[in-house]
């Protein structure tokens, strides 16, 4: 990019807007206040601030993504195309900031005018378009894609409003409708002109085409328009920029309602309210039944679009349909965008008339399945006469799908007609459901889970019968997450810690991290950590004490438990203890053990009446031990509110202790537990998801091991619990117990938590009861460890030097390697 303007007398010969010094980036951010928003210095709002500087450094990367683009179109590249409902990207300028690595000049340009970065920073809105864990592990797969210069677009829906903010109303959590795009989004970049219609409702027809085949016409009741909203994923220190294009719906003026007569006219007219609605709302999950249907027809909304664009950039560089699958690995995050399999072949077979095994072949070598959950009531499904109505032509394909799939098994396993029944695409047992994980994962040449023993259980559970038929299909790839945001940006003290002891190169090779291991007995760097982890809790102090007016002593254990809340996840054994850490303070004030500060954090399905129970049992907690002096300087209890991607970056690194405390087999990964692990806290943890590999990563003596393996549990269950007879068997829990029942912890209310003591005591589905004993016992431990303090730094250490198999580089690395046979491109900015 050789400047060629004029050098200016004040500054630097670089560009206005893609120059990289300080100089350039101010000049830039100056006329983008004036040009772009109409605004002028003495006027400016901070937001205004904000703003300028945001298109400044989008001016930045736009020509890197125009030459990415440019280079994808003119080679011969297969391209991953991430598919997922959610992404939940974060606050994208400081990230984009640290990427471009201009964090230093960006810094030293506001100051000259007048700006604090970290305030502009602040003030950036959260884009939520994901619940949790799932969407995060989709962004930070974009940004490793992106980093490692892989091919790559990311595809979603550009809800209009994300998911809820919390707010916490004494002690309960209330949902505030997310307004992110109020102020309008600098990042996204509106393509009117790229345009698909998707189909939905009405009925087909058979016909036949002038070569006197057999062709299917699907005479849709309603049509909407998704409308591509670019959002552009620039890469650490590389030229790569990728695309997340996300579909916003509009409705077509143009569809003739005249087609159809009145009884059609008024079902139109209702389909045409969902066209206009469709790319409202993030669901939240754990949802039952309510907006099934609307649900349904996002997710066919954007995958279709999404498989439509692809066959356009197929058609913009003059290939045929047949070339598909040498073009583009198309990953499905969870069974979300399953109906992929149904959408491909429509789009090869009815609008490309393809045959039907030409087609088949190419929908399997190109789609990919990554499987997110083994709890049933998680699992997707569909009812027939719901998908029938909405869309009738992918479901007849389905059925011819699921008839060539079954005349299979039929050959295979003769005379095993319960095995054909289990493997079915549709489960007949009760009222017709659609098993959308059994789409998928027929429809795929590869599945895989997050986690090694996720992968394992995978195949012994819910997919054994498809893993004893094609063994070869199944994979796991354990999660990661990116160290450019969980670490560098968020967690500036340490990186530059890292840099001077490890050198520069761990950011993009998070293995090196091994080398701290030889640091970790050296007294002198033991302080220097300890000394950014205390700056951590300093500034995670500062934000509960305006979030919440609690106080807490930085010097305390920040013992922290932050995710969405469910009943898996077991934020209730975490009160529990609490509770009988609580007793034996205040019956004995001399007791030794670590003072505590505990954190929770995550938001709770606003039908999901039980984790929103726990909520207030954890704030009811909270406001009884912090208002007791004779605990005071022990003991604090908080529930950090609204607890998404901005929060976490000061939440993660100021963790001493990461709570990863869920029912063994019932988390698939988790990606929480890496971000506090790589930032130096240690794990309290059961043998579960991700929790097994950082384990073995870490080292035995550096992890705090409790509770029923996956095993035990399946034991315990088929044994016929009886989570009662722990309760009277342990007077700590049924003491803990009994004071939640008496109204301890609500004001003397003994209504209040009756359904969560009772559905522990009668029922407690993730045995809860029968962990709390070792729990107790491994959290003794853990007080013990902190009374050690060169010990617990030790720890620490260690666990950051062994986080580096958590970084979603390595994940990536293992989908293009294994799943997608896709290799780096280099992106060379001169092409331009
Ligand atoms: C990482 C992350 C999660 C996932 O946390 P788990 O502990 O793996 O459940 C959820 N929400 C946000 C905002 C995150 O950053």
């Amino acid at each position: 990019m050789a400047a060629d303007l004029p050098a200016r007398a004040s500054g630097s010969a670089e560009p206005a807007r893609s120059g990289l010094d300080a100089d350039a980036l101010q000049r830039d951010v100056i006329d983008n206040l004036i040009c772009q928003q109409a605004r002028y210095p003495a006027i400016a709002t901070p937001h205004d601030w904000y703003r300028a500087l945001a298109c400044s450094v989008r001016d930045r990367m736009l020509a890197r993504w125009v030459a990415t683009v440019q280079t994808y179109a003119a080679r011969d590249v297969r391209v991953a195309c991430y598919l997922s409902a959610e992404f939940l990207i974060g606050p994208q300028l400081g990230n984009n900031i640290v990427n471009l690595g201009i964090e230093a000049n960006t810094r030293t340009a506001m100051l000259a005018l007048g700006q604090d970065l970290d305030m502009l920073l602040a003030l950036e809105e959260e884009p939520g378009l994901g619940n949790g864990g799932l969407g995060r592990l989709a962004a930070c797969y974009l940004d490793s894609l992106a980093t490692l210069e892989t091919p790559a677009i990311g595809y979603g829906i550009r809800y209009e409003f994300g998911i809820f903010d919390q707010q916490i109303r004494d002690g309960w959590q209330e949902e505030v409708t997310d307004k992110w795009l109020q102020k309008g989004n600098p990042w996204e970049i509106v393509h009117p002109d790229v345009t698909c219609y998707v189909s939905f409702g009405g009925r087909t027809e058979n016909d036949t085409d002038a070569q006197g085949r057999l062709r299917v016409r699907w005479i849709p009741a309603n049509q909407v328009k998704g409308v591509a909203c670019d959002i552009p994923i620039l890469g650490f220190h590389v030229n790569t920029c990728n695309t997340l294009r996300l579909w916003k719906s509009e409705a077509v003026e143009s569809f003739d309602l005249q087609d159809f007569n009145a009884g059609d006219y008024y079902q139109a007219v209702q389909e045409k309210v969902i066209s206009e609605t469709l790319s409202k709302v993030l669901y939240p999950n754990d949802e039952p039944e309510a907006g099934k249907r609307l649900r349904l027809a996002q997710q066919y909304f954007f995958v279709s679009c999404s498989l439509q664009d692809m066959f356009r950039l197929l058609d913009l560089k003059g290939e045929p349909a047949s070339s598909f699958a040498d073009r583009f690995a198309v990953q499905l995050n969870d069974t979300h965008p399953a109906i992929a399999v149904a959408e491909l072949m429509r789009l090869l077979v009815d609008e490309r008339q393809l045959g039907w095994d030409e087609a088949w072949d190419i929908t399997r070598r190109s789609l990919a399945y990554t499987n997110h959950t083994l709890l049933p009531e998680a699992l997707e499904t569909w009812g027939l006469p719901l998908f029938r109505s909405l869309l009738p032509r992918p479901l007849e394909i389905i059925y011819e799908i699921n008839r060539r799939f079954l005349d299979e098994l039929r050959q295979r396993y003769a005379g095993d007609e319960a095995r054909v029944a289990r493997m079915s695409l549709i489960d007949e047992r009760g009222k017709k459901l659609l098993r959308m994980a059994h789409l998928a994962t027929v429809g795929s040449h590869a599945v895989n889970g997050v986690a090694a023993l996720h992968s394992t259980l995978l195949k012994q559970t819910v997919l054994r019968d498809f893993a004893e038929l094609w063994p070869e299909r199944f994979h796991n790839v354990t999660n990661g997450v990116t160290p450019r945001r969980f670490m560098l940006l968020c967690n500036p003290g340490l990186a530059r810690l890292l840099d001077e002891t490890v050198g520069e190169g761990w950011i993009t090779d998070l293995t090196r991290l091994r080398e701290l291991a030889a640091h970790a007995d050296d007294a002198a760097f033991r302080e220097r950590w300890c000394r950014v982890k205390l700056s951590n809790k300093e500034a995670l102090a500062a934000r509960i004490r305006s979030a919440t007016g609690i106080v807490v002593d930085p010097g305390t254990l920040f013992d922290i438990q932050v995710k969405r809340i469910h009943e898996y996840k077991r934020q209730h054994l975490n009160a529990l203890f609490i509770i009988s850490l609580y007793q034996r303070l205040r019956r004995n004030p001399q007791l030794a053990c670590a003072p505590r500060c505990f954190v929770f954090g995550g938001k709770a399905a606003p039908g999901y009446a039980m984790a929103k129970l726990i909520i207030r049992l954890i704030n009811g907690v909270a406001e009884v031990v912090n208002n007791d002096p004779a605990v005071n300087d022990r003991l604090k209890v908080v529930f950090f509110p609204d607890f998404n991607v901005k929060n976490a970056h000061f939440i993660y690194p100021a963790a001493d202790l990461s709570e990863q405390i869920s029912t063994a087999g019932k988390e698939a990964s988790g990606t929480g537990n890496m971000k506090f692990m790589m930032n130096g806290a240690l794990t309290i943890g059961t043998l579960d998801g991700a929790n097994v590999e950082i384990r073995e990563e870490v080292g035995d003596e550096n992890f705090f091991l409790f509770g029923l393996t996956a095993e035990q549990v399946e034991r315990v269950r088929r044994g016929g619990y009886r989570p009662e007879d722990y309760a009277n068997g342990n007077p700590e829990l049924r003491e803990a117990l009994a004071l939640i029942a008496e109204g301890h912890f609500s004001r003397g209310d003994r209504n209040m938590f009756r359904a969560l003591v009772e559905n522990l005591l009668r029922v407690d589905p993730f045995l809860v009861l029968a962990d709390y004993a070792d729990y107790m016992a491994c959290q003794e431990r853990v007080s013990a460890a902190w009374q050690d303090p060169q010990r617990w730094a030790r720890m620490s250490i260690l666990n950051t030097a062994y986080a580096g198999k958590f970084s979603s580089d390595r994940a990536i690395g293992e989908y293009c390697e294994q799943i997608w046979k896709i290799r780096p491109v280099k992106i060379d900015l001169d092409r331009l």
